[in-house]
């Protein structure tokens, strides 16, 4: 029988989160309500950090984080090139200057150079990504950053639950903003959270993400609530709802047990591919705990007759999704019109990117489906060596 198509990436549902969203349905409380209360309370104990706001994307998360910075069109953010539309759009929200940055060769994070060159008086923040699941560098970081005056959050779509020092990521800037989204390494379908340490910002970021309104829905209608509400400014709708909140409750709980999964699968990738010449792995600081969302293979320039296109091409063609994490903000129409980038303007970015191949990594793959990319990937290498 014919492998069937390997997708590249795939959500990792159980009974118990189907049971937990059949309560949640049963409840009568379909959106904010309980359930998000509990998921933000095992996320901030997760964390050790005091405050979480659940939010309905981290495209929402980093939306309110710059805006309890209060952002303006004046201010500059420094962003990592290598990146989601996300991390660059937020910024253009408040008519901001996202500026962008190179990043390491070895892990694809932001090179902390390259944050000392680009820093102004203008600059109000900057927005570290962690690449892949790995942490960056924090402390340098977040040392440049208060030396200036300069607020850290934390893009950490793909780095739960990774650590940086024995802490979890997410605790070390003054705010971070977690992806739930279908193919992250917890899922909500859609969803996000807010974690900070300061109180006034988790308030605003709660006020904000309900139409700029004092008291949330559940306070609202509950047997403890009132009729009273008022707009304190016009805010958004980007509450994450209970049915979500009960798929994150669970695959919170089942966090560690997925991720020991993707480690396996990072194992045997690394294994297999190490001595391959014609290919480059990222590095990995084993003193931390990485959480594998992204498994980047990079081809090794003139090391093979066919490009990464073609590489992704062949792979499709035996069955293999794979993807490629990122094309760089700088390469994409807007980011070239607007503020007039080349691609060699961001050397680094620009060139692995020409040579990137994410592999399938999630905790729903079978020992089969690894070795079935081991064994594609490899002979794709002998098939087309110079
Ligand atoms: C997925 C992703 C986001 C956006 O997450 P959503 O929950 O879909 O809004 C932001 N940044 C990075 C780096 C991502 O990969």
């Amino acid at each position: 029988m014919a492998d069937s198509f390997l997708p590249f990436a795939l959500p990792d549902i159980t009974t118990e989160e189907k049971t937990e969203v059949m309560a949640a349905l049963d409840s009568g409380w379909i959106t904010t309500g309980p359930r998000v209360k509990r998921f933000e309370q095992a996320f901030s104990q997760r964390l050790d950090v005091p405050f979480a706001v659940a939010l309905n994307s981290c495209t929402a998360a980093l939306h309110l984080a710059l805006c309890a910075l209060e952002l303006g069109p004046k201010d500059e953010v420094i962003v990592p090139t290598m990146t989601f539309a996300a991390t660059g759009e937020v910024v253009r929200y408040f008519g901001a200057k996202p500026v962008l940055a190179d990043i390491e060769p070895g892990d694809h994070n932001l090179r902390v150079e390259e944050v000392e060159r680009l820093i102004t008086p203008r600059t109000r923040a900057i927005i570290p990504v962690h690449f892949g699941g790995q942490s960056c560098e924090m402390d340098s970081l977040v040392n440049i950053a208060r030396a200036r005056g300069v607020a850290v959050v934390e893009d950490a779509a793909h780095a739960f639950p990774a650590t940086y020092q024995d802490r979890p990521v997410g605790s070390q800037g003054d705010m971070a903003c977690f992806s739930f989204y279908a193919t992250k390494t917890i899922t909500t379908g859609e969803g996000g959270m807010l974690t900070t340490r300061r109180e006034d910002w988790a308030e605003q970021i709660r006020i904000m993400s309900l139409h700029g309104i004092s008291k949330d829905a559940w306070k609202r209608y509950s047997a403890e609530g009132s009729w009273f509400y008022e707009i304190v400014a016009p805010g958004y709708k980007y509450n994450l709802t209970d049915m979500a909140a009960a798929l994150g409750l669970i695959q919170l709980r089942r966090a560690e047990e997925m991720l020991a999964k993707r480690r396996r699968i990072a194992r045997a990738y690394t294994d297999a591919f190490r001595a391959c010449p014609a290919l480059e792995l990222l590095s990995v600081r084993h003193f931390d705990d990485h959480a594998w969302h992204l498994f980047v293979i990079k081809l090794v320039d003139g090391a093979l007759r066919i490009n990464r296109n073609e590489f992704i091409e062949e792979l499709r063609k035996r069955g293999i999704g794979s993807s490629v994490h990122f094309i760089p903000l700088h390469m994409h129409p807007y980011y070239r019109e607007t503020f007039h980038y080349a691609p060699d303007d961001l050397p680094i970015a620009h060139d692995v990117f020409l040579r990137s191949i994410s592999l399938p990594i999630y905790s729903k793959m079978s020992v089969y489906s690894v070795n079935r990319v081991i064994s594609n990937v490899l002979d794709l290498v002998a098939q087309h060596r110079r």
